[in-house]
């Protein structure tokens, strides 16, 4: 059967209008009930095209796991206050 490799090389493309993301960085925002947080500089693909902008999973996963922490710290800074 005709299987070759199929993913040795990932093209990404805009979800929005099929430009080619290229890889860059780009600040990502997080609006939270009590706080708003401002990071810059996460790795990123940005379309060529309109701009937009795609977090690669696993950096969208570390921001979240980041997130975590903060807020837990969040809610204690709150309890002692
Ligand atoms: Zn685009």
């Amino acid at each position: 059967m005709g299987s070759g490799p199929e993913d040795e090389e990932k093209a990404m493309n805009c979800m929005l209008c099929g430009g080619n993301l290229e890889k860059s960085a780009a600040s990502y925002t997080v609006d939270q009930k009590g706080y708003h947080l401002f990071i810059e500089k996460i790795p990123a693909y940005v379309c060529a095209r309109c701009g937009e902008k795609a977090f690669d999973e696993k950096e969208v996963i570390a921001i979240q796991n980041m997130l975590k922490t903060f807020e837990d710290k969040l809610e204690q800074v709150q309890m002692a206050a």
